[in-house]
C-alpha cells in the first residue's frame, strides 16, 4: 500500500503526499496496463491522474483507486477523436453531429469497397481509363430527369466550381432576399465571390421582382449567371416577392445566361408523407428552368457528404473540365456510400423505410411514446426521476425551417446541468437538450439501435447523481 502520509488521512493531507510516478508504476494493476499499452502511454496516464488529483480531483484513497484512475486516464488517451455518440437533441439533421446517418445498404457498399481495389476510374468493359464522375451519374439522370450530373465534395464546393465554370471575371445576380448564410459562417455572397463572380445584387431584403434581373441583365452585358439560392434555415413572411426560376428562365435564355439553382437540401423525393411540404425536389428544380440545381448529399437525402450536380449536359460538361474540379473531387467512399442511398430512391416507399433520416422523421408519436416507456422500464427505479413529455423535434440542416415535428421526450426537471454533462461525458457521450430548466431526451433521433445503450448510459449518468 501507498502511503498517504498519515493514519486516517484526509483530501488535503492526501494531497500533500502524493505518491510517486515510480512508486504507481510499480502497483500490480498498473503493471499489467503495461501489457497492454506502451510504456509512454501507462506513464502519461500516471502522470494525468496524478495532476488532476493535484489539481482538485479527488484523491484515490487506496492502491485500488489509484489503479482505476489510471486505467480511466489511458483509456480517455487511447480513444479515438473522432467516435459515434447518441443524438437525443431532436434536431434529426445536426450538422454538428454529423448529420445523415446512413442506410445499411450504404455502409454495406462503403465496406465493399474500403478494403480493396476497385474500378473507381477504370472502365472494366473496355479496358482502360475510366472516370470516377461515371459512377452516380445515370441514377443521378433517372432520379432527377437530368442530362448529366457531377459529384463533388459537398454543395460548397459544387456552388464555387459551378460559379467559377460560368461566371469567372463576369457578374452573377443574386436577389438581396437570397444573399443568406448557411451556418458556421459560411456566407452565400463571400462563397460567390472567391469564385472569381463579381455579385450583382438586385431587389431589397423582402421583395425582388422579375424587372430587376430584367434590368440587371439589360445593363450587365458582362453577366455570366443568374443565381437562385434556397432560404433553407429562415422564411420571410409578410411584405415579400420573389421571381422564381420559371418566371426568370425565358429572360436568362433571352440574355443566353444559365440559372444555377443551389437548392441546398437534396430532395429526391416529395415527402408530403411526412407532412413536410412546399420545398422543391431536384426534378421539380429542373422542369422549373434552373441550368444547373447544386445540392447536399448529407442533408434530407440522407446519404454520405457530397455535392451533387445536375442539370444540362454542356454545362456540366463544362464543369467536369475546369481544373477546380480537381481539387473538388469526391473519394471512392463517398461515391460507394452515395450509390447505395440513391438505388434505394428508385423504390420511394423504400427509401422512406431504409433511409435512416428518412425513417425517424416518419416514426408515429405512438411509436417513440412506446418506445420511451420501454427505455424507462429498462433504466429501472432511477428513471421515476424522469417523465415522458410531448416534445418539438425539427429537420435541421437547412430544410423546412419552420416545420415543427412532434416528437417524445423523457425530460428529466432536476439537476438538469449536471445530468447533462454527466451524459455528455459518458461512454458512448449522449447529447440532449436543455430548455426551460429540463433536460430534454428526445427519442426521434436516437436510432433504434441504440435504445439499449442509452438506457444504460441513463442508469450510469443517474446513479449517484445528486
Ligand atoms: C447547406 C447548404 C449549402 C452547403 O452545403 P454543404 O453540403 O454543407 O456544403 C449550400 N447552400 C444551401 C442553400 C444550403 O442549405
Amino acid at each position: 500500500m501507498i502511503r498517504n502520509g498519515s493514519a486516517a488521512p484526509n483530501q488535503v493531507d492526501r494531497r500533500r503526499a502524493l505518491p510517486s510516478v515510480n512508486a504507481l508504476l510499480e502497483l500490480r494493476g498498473v503493471e499489467s496496463l503495461l501489457e497492454r499499452a506502451p510504456r509512454a502511454a501507462v506513464v502519461d496516464a500516471v502522470r494525468t491522474a496524478l495532476d488532476s488529483a493535484r489539481s482538485g480531483a479527488l484523491v484515490p484513497s487506496d492502491d485500488d483507486g489509484w489503479v482505476a484512475a489510471i486505467e480511466q486516464s489511458l483509456a480517455r488517451a487511447v480513444q479515438p477523436s473522432l467516435r459515434p455518440l447518441i443524438n437525443a437533441t431532436g434536431v434529426v439533421l445536426h450538422t454538428n453531429l454529423g448529420r445523415a446517418p446512413l442506410a445499411p445498404a450504404a455502409i454495406e457498399a462503403m465496406t465493399r469497397i474500403a478494403g480493396g481495389y476497385s474500378n473507381l476510374e477504370y472502365d472494366i468493359d473496355a479496358g482502360k481509363r475510366g472516370s470516377r464522375y461515371a459512377h452516380c451519374a445515370s441514377l443521378l439522370r433517372e432520379l432527377t430527369g437530368a442530362e448529366d450530373a457531377l459529384v463533388v465534395n459537398n454543395c460548397a464546393a459544387a456552388l464555387v466550381l459551378a460559379l467559377n465554370t460560368v461566371a469567372n471575371g463576369r457578374g452573377a445576380i443574386i436577389s438581396r432576399g437570397e444573399l443568406v448564410e448557411i451556418g458556421g459562417s459560411f456566407r452565400i455572397p463571400d462563397i460567390m465571390e472567391r469564385s472569381g463572380a463579381r455579385l450583382i445584387e438586385v431587389g431589397t431584403t423582402n421583395r425582388t421582382h422579375l424587372e430587376d434581373y430584367e434590368r440587371a441583365l439589360a445593363d450587365a452585358t458582362t453577366a455570366g449567371a443568374v443565381m437562385k439560392v434556397h432560404r433553407s434555415n429562415f422564411t420571410i413572411e409578410g411584405f415579400v416577392a420573389e421571381a422564381s426560376v420559371a418566371a426568370l428562365r425565358p429572360i436568362a435564355e433571352k440574355a443566353g445566361v444559365p440559372i444555377i439553382h443551389d437548392l441546398g437540401s437534396g430532395l429526391l423525393i416529395p415527402l408530403d408523407a411526412l407532412g413536410l411540404t412546399g420545398e422543391p425536389t431536384a426534378r421539380d428544380a429542373l422542369r422549373d428552368g434552373a441550368t444547373i440545381v447544386t445540392m447536399s448529399g448529407d442533408k434530407l437525402l440522407g446519404g454520405p457528404q457530397a455535392g451533387i450536380i445536375v442539370g444540362e449536359r454542356t454545362t456540366i460538361a463544362a464543369l467536369r473540365a475546369n481544373p477546380l474540379a480537381r481539387s473538388y473531387r469526391v473519394d471512392k467512399l463517398t461515391l460507394a456510400a452515395l450509390e447505395a442511398t440513391l438505388a434505394l430512391y428508385r423504390d420511394p416507399e423504400r427509401a422512406l423505410r431504409e433511409i435512416p433520416i428518412l425513417a425517424m422523421l416518419g416514426t408515429s408519436v405512438e411509436a417513440l411514446r412506446q418506445r420511451a416507456g420501454r427505455l424507462r422500464d429498462a433504466v429501472g427505479p432511477l428513471a421515476s426521476r424522469s417523465d415522458i413529455v410531448e416534445s418539438e423535434a425539427s429537420v435541421g440542416g437547412g430544410a423546412f425551417p419552420s416545420a415543427r415535428i412532434p416528437s417524445i421526450a423523457l425530460a428529466f426537471d432536476k439537476n438538469a446541468a449536471e445530468l447533462e454533462g454527466r451524459l455528455r461525458l459518458g461512454e458512448p457521450a449522449v447529447i440532449g437538450r436543455v430548455a426551460d430548466e429540463k433536460l430534454l431526451i428526445d427519442l426521434r433521433t436516437v436510432g433504434v439501435g441504440d435504445d439499449a445503450a442509452l438506457a444504460l448510459a441513463l442508469g450510469a449518468a443517474l446513479h449517484g447523481a445528486p
